[in-house]
């Protein structure tokens, strides 16, 4: 089919739920994609951070095949040796516990806030179930993540959203501090009588939930020092720090998880986007203190740690070696180097971490320059309201990373 046909059954049969760019995509080969036409782009999106390990990478396309003739599902009812595997691969590259498998980000992080909330029933009983997240953060599509999203612009139409969210600035430790002061109100015992004792524990609050770097909000990291007094804070009142790694994860910021690059340990992390190269798969990962709180019953889901996806993902997770994440970390300093280097008035700040990276804009409308690299040949996000945003593969050559910048430059020059 041509380009042209294919939009045309789109915008027939398809929910129109997406302000799809202009370019139908064929193929794809390292990170370099085609158009049915045979129109070239570079690719710096990776499918928003999914293609970890680029297209037509062979190793990783033999290494489902030979799972699909082997078993393609068979359910959580029973063992097999895939997701067993990625498991050990997991926990021993991130020093977590233990990992439940889901399938997407949002999925793994509504699995994230169940664990949380039953984490402080169990310890503490009804009434300690609110889970503060950050201003301009962005959780899933869910009900329930939409809720977690400290985004006003996403809480709208689906009334009524999931109760127990609150949001608090992002670098602001002195909001959250206030917040647990304020909250502190006393939780009601297990059995709904007696109420507990009113002790830093007790502020109705049982999680913070926290992108490292917010992806969707703009590329905006958080600070060292912020993260380390909220860690602090956290541990000292109880309260779960959940870190969603959806974006940051599998390597885009250089290290396996973006945490290992803040000095904490987060009770529960979730993963998604890059983990199976291109198959759908998520889940999250608990420390020790959190790693039993899901029991037989409580949780699950049907293509949780599917076979092929897990087989996807192990072949992932073996390209993605020491010396391959530190190559992320070089790539990603070559081109905030070079994009800086030009002193393009239009650049407001390059920002960022591996190979995630945000140009903020001035005066310009990011959607409308990232339009015009794709119809010279570049594909490109956007996040926030003023940046453009590059997750480019992160197996992606110096070629390919020189000619996606040139056609970069060209549109800010004229922006
Ligand atoms: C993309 C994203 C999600 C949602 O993931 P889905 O797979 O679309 O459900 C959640 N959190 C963060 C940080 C993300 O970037």
């Amino acid at each position: 089919m041509n380009s042209l046909d294919i939009k045309a059954l789109d915008a027939q049969n398809v929910m129109q739920t997406y302000g799809r760019f202009d370019a139908v995509i064929e193929r794809g080969e390292g990170a370099t994609l085609y158009s049915p036409e045979g129109k070239e782009y570079v690719d710096f999106t990776s499918g928003i951070g999914v293609n970890s390990i680029g297209y037509g990478n062979k190793k990783w396309a033999e290494a489902i095949y030979e799972q699909a003739l082997k078993l393609q599902h068979i359910s959580n009812l029973y063992y097999t040796e895939p997701y067993v595997k990625l498991g050990k691969e997991l926990t021993s590259r991130s020093g977590m516990k233990n990992v439940f498998f889901a399938n997407a980000g949002g999925e793994a992080n509504e699995g994230m806030i169940k664990l949380a909330r039953k984490y402080s029933f169990d310890k503490y009983g009804m009434g300690r179930s609110t889970i503060v997240s950050l201003v301009q953060s962005f959780h899933g599509r869910t009900i329930t993540t939409l809720a977690a999203t400290g985004q006003e612009s996403f809480h709208n139409y689906f009334f009524p959203f999931t109760e127990g969210f609150v949001h608090v600035p992002a670098n602001d430790i002195k909001a959250l501090e206030t917040l647990l002061a304020s909250q502190a109100m006393g939780a009601v015992s297990i059995d709904g009588t007696a109420a507990l004792k009113a002790d830093t524990t007790n502020s109705g609050i049982c999680a913070v939930m926290i992108e490292l770097i917010q992806g969707e909000g703009g590329v905006l990291p958080l600070d060292k020092d912020y993260v380390l007094e909220l860690s602090k804070l956290c541990e000292s009142h109880d309260i779960l720090l959940l870190i969603d790694e959806v974006q940051t994860g599998i390597g885009r910021t250089g290290t396996l998880f973006a945490y290992q690059q803040y000095g904490i340990i987060p009770d529960v992390i979730s993963f998604a986007k890059g983990i199976a190269g291109g198959l759908p798969m998520g889940g999250i990962m608990a420390n020790e203190k959190c790693s039993q709180v899901l029991t037989p019953g409580t949780h699950a889901t049907t293509f949780g740690g599917n076979p092929i996806a897990a087989a996807g993902a192990l072949e992932v997770l073996s390209q993605l070696n020491d010396s391959a994440l530190e190559e992320v970390v070089k790539k990603g300093e070559y081109i905030t180097n070079t994009v800086n280097g030009w002193n393009l008035p239009v650049v407001a700040e390059v920002r960022g971490r591996g190979l995630m990276i945000g140009i903020s804009l001035n005066n310009a409308v990011p959607r409308e320059l990232a339009v015009k690299c794709i119809e010279n040949g570049l594909l490109i996000l956007t996040a926030g309201s003023d940046a453009l945003r590059m997750l480019p593969p992160l197996t992606i050559s110096y070629e390919e990373i020189d000619k996606g910048l040139k056609i970069l430059k060209g549109i800010l020059e004229d922006a």
